[in-house]
């Protein structure tokens, strides 16, 4: 399929599949609250870069039948039970990460601000906690437009979050989000989606929105690499320094425990199910025979760690 055809029919089936803040806030108040990570943040030193792991909090929903598209749920418990973890709920942890260069500090995903659901909104304490003043912030880049990507950028009140910082944005995944034509046909279950990106990358100051195409190097050291398929322009991004190599990958795997030990399995974000599967799969394929230190923001805290093949597809193991 050619980008055009997939740009322009990738609408098709989305209604129920859009992250949606209001269905994660509606979690059955029986299923306890989930143990944020103490402290929320977690150092690596890369080469002559630091990789600061921040967490912003977790999202904690009845595993429902739907949250793995394509498979039933008696099989999806399965999976959770062999790993010793719950099944009647999932935890979604949300870990933005910054890359400290010297003056630059590169802020990458936002997490949600106040502007999300309950036990989230938790970047700021524990970038406080990690000694990174927001101020300070000299560059945010972004992976996608999803909610908990991007409504980080700006407060409900409207005031930038990063006042210093510019804002990298893959050119295909902006032009998906704020083409009129798409936003005046967006389907009902979408415009909540579209309205975020509004609100905050569609408002950013044009001197200060630097858009980059998949691969471009976007600043010295780190490298974007096309990861579609989540979303059409979603892009990972590969940090190197001295020789040593760290791996954002966003949202190529929702959480390891089902999405990286069965990589096809598609988590009803997944706006082309069938590209996405192909991008999990090349690019774990990759970061596991590299042993590369992988970083996902729905990964369990430290949110980075590697990756081990496993059955039919990988364990993810946390750096310590
Ligand atoms: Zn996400």
């Amino acid at each position: 399929m050619n980008r055009r055809t997939f740009l322009g029919t990738s609408l098709a089936g989305l209604s129920t599949l859009v992250w949606n803040p209001v269905s994660w806030a509606q979690g059955s108040p029986n299923l306890g609250s989930p143990t944020l990570p103490d402290p929320g943040f977690k150092r690596m030193q890369l080469g002559k870069l630091q990789v600061v792991a921040l967490n912003d909090g977790i999202g904690r929903r009845p595993l429902v039948d739907g949250f793995v598209r394509n498979a039933p749920l008696d099989q999806v418990k399965a999976l959770l039970a062999s790993q010793n973890l719950p099944t009647d709920y999932v935890d979604v942890p949300y870990t933005p990460f910054v890359i400290l260069d010297g003056d630059k500090r590169y802020l990458l995903d936002t997490g949600f601000a106040d502007n999300g659901p309950p036990n989230s909104g938790k970047l700021h304490a524990n970038m406080k906690a990690a000694g990174i003043a927001p101020e300070s912030i000299t560059d945010v880049i972004i992976s996608h437009y999803h909610g908990d990507h991007i409504n980080g950028l700006r407060y409900k009140n409207g005031d930038w979050v990063y006042p210093n910082a510019r804002v990298h944005v893959s050119a295909p995944e902006h032009a998906f989000w704020t083409d009129p034509d798409r936003i005046a046909k967006a389907p009902e279950a979408m415009k909540g989606a579209f309205a975020a990106v509004q609100r905050t990358l569609g408002s950013v100051p044009a001197d200060k929105l630097m858009k980059f195409e998949p691969g471009a190097v976007v600043a010295p050291g780190i490298t974007s690499m096309a990861a579609f398929g989540h979303t059409p322009g979603q892009c990972a991004f590969m940090v190197e320094s001295d020789g040593q190599r760290f791996a954002y990958i966003a949202d190529i795997t929702n959480i390891p425990a089902l999405f990286a030990r069965n990589p096809d399995f598609a988590v009803m974000f997944d706006m082309n199910p069938d590209q996405a599967r192909e991008t999990r799969r090349t690019v774990l394929a990759m970061l596991a025979r590299d042993k590369i230190l992988t970083g996902g923001f729905h990964f369990p805290f430290p949110a980075m760690g590697t990756l081990v093949p496993e059955g039919q597809g990988y364990q993810f193991v946390p750096a310590n």
